[in-house]
């Protein structure tokens, strides 16, 4: 299969990511020639384990972390669940979860769903966001309580972009000896982490999100916190996640770990400056269009634009014609009418939460891409509005 990626202006990359040719690199032997099972007892399974230490260790380098603070997981999804779940199991008796309203699904669903899988009814309060995606800590001290388990909040949202204060967050759980878990799937790699510095407790990661392949993820547990497993099974990551290690994906992430520190200030220079002039040129050129998300709090490389009275599914269409890839606010695709919830929690009006994209960049896009997207999207959106019932130009 060709997928003609070079012809491709691939601006999506909060839902996923080009594994880093370097990656490919250090993971083919173990899709080859190092197929040994890390477990065992001979030298050449042996060497595979410590491959798998290793990657242990670059990981632990980018979060400022301890290697066995870290816990090899299938992905993003898997590691909210052990956390929130653990989490449930060591105080069965408390029955409260706080969260926000603006949660990736991995979050959101699970919360949704814990009476069926804890068989207890739990009580959960959602954290409201201002009309700029940001979180009222007043709202969350007081949102504690003595029966509050665990406080789940992303540090950094993958529909805005906007990055919350989790690490203020988790000082103020700790003071009250409440466990602190963060969805850190979009914050990794892209703005610095220190574990060392923080009271975090449980910290979720995802391969895909980083330049490392599909289907890896990790749990960061901090040292001491309890910690009950999610899939029990053999003796692997220490009792605390049953399962073959997917090896060769294990040492990609680690290798994408290592490129991220490296690459994080050209991220926070290069990449910000190109998500920077893409907005400033969508903004001025095209009417009634707005920026969803607070201007500064937010990933260098995310910009979330509403172009009012025009649907999002249909921009994605037209901007599909010249390949460029971006994604929508609304949610028309799954049978639904609603706009993202991210979006609805903000408050953003029903017309423009309709008509919002989502541009999310990478180390590997270039000044051109962004002038040839500046170039196509006023055509693109004034030939939609000039179809659209909605749209008054005299308004
Ligand atoms: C992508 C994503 C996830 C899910 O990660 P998977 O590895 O795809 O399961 C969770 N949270 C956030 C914020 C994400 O962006």
């Amino acid at each position: 299969m060709n997928c003609n990626s070079d012809k491709v202006i691939y601006m999506d990359n909060n839902a996923t990511t080009r594994i880093a040719p370097e990656v490919v690199d250090a993971m083919m032997p173990f899709l080859t020639d190092c197929y040994g099972n890390p477990s065992s007892m001979h030298t050449f399974g042996g060497q595979v384990g410590k491959a798998i230490e290793e990657a242990r260790g670059q990981i632990a380098a980018l979060l400022g972390a301890e290697p066995e603070e870290i816990v090899f997981t299938s992905c993003g999804t898997e590691s909210d669940s052990t956390a929130i779940l653990s989490a449930l199991q060591t105080w069965p008796e408390k029955r409260h979860v706080v969260t926000t309203r603006v949660e990736h699904p991995a979050v959101k669903n699970l919360c949704e769903n814990l009476a069926q899988l804890t068989g207890h009814k739990h009580r959960i309060t959602r954290l409201k966001v201002e009309r700029d995606g940001t979180l009222d800590l007043e709202e969350y001290r007081q949102a504690l309580t003595e029966d509050t388990a665990i406080v789940s909040v992303m540090w950094a949202n993958n529909e805005t972009g906007v990055i919350f204060p989790v690490e203020e967050m988790a000082a103020i759980a700790r003071e009250r000896d409440i466990l602190f878990h963060t969805d850190a799937v979009q914050a990794v790699g892209k703005i610095p982490i220190n574990m060392k510095d923080n009271a975090i407790d449980f910290l979720s990661l995802s391969g895909h999100k980083l330049h490392a392949p599909k289907g890896v993820g990790v749990l960061y547990i901090r040292k001491g916190t309890p910690f009950v497993p999610f899939i029990n099974g053999g003796h692997q990551e220490k009792g605390r996640r049953g399962g073959t290690e997917n090896v060769a994906s294990i040492i990609g992430l680690g290798r994408a770990c290592t490129l991220a520190g490296e690459k994080m200030e050209e991220e926070n220079t290069r990449v910000r400056a190109l998500r920077d002039k893409l907005e400033k040129g969508l903004l001025s050129s095209i009417p009634k269009s707005m920026l969803n998300g607070h201007p500064e709090k937010r990933l260098p490389n995310t910009t979330n634009i509403s172009f009012e009275f025009v649907e999002g599914e249909a921009i994605l269409l037209h901007m599909n014609e010249y390949n460029i890839c971006a994604s929508s606010g609304s949610a028309c695709t799954s049978g639904s009418l609603e706009p993202s919830h991210v979006l609805r929690a903000m408050g953003v009006p029903f017309t423009a939460a309709h008509g919002s994209i989502r541009f999310s960049l990478s180390i590997y896009n270039t000044e051109e891409e962004v002038d040839f997207v500046l170039d196509k999207m006023p055509g693109i959106i004034a030939g939609l509005r000039e179809m659209s019932p909605f749209w008054n130009p005299d308004e």
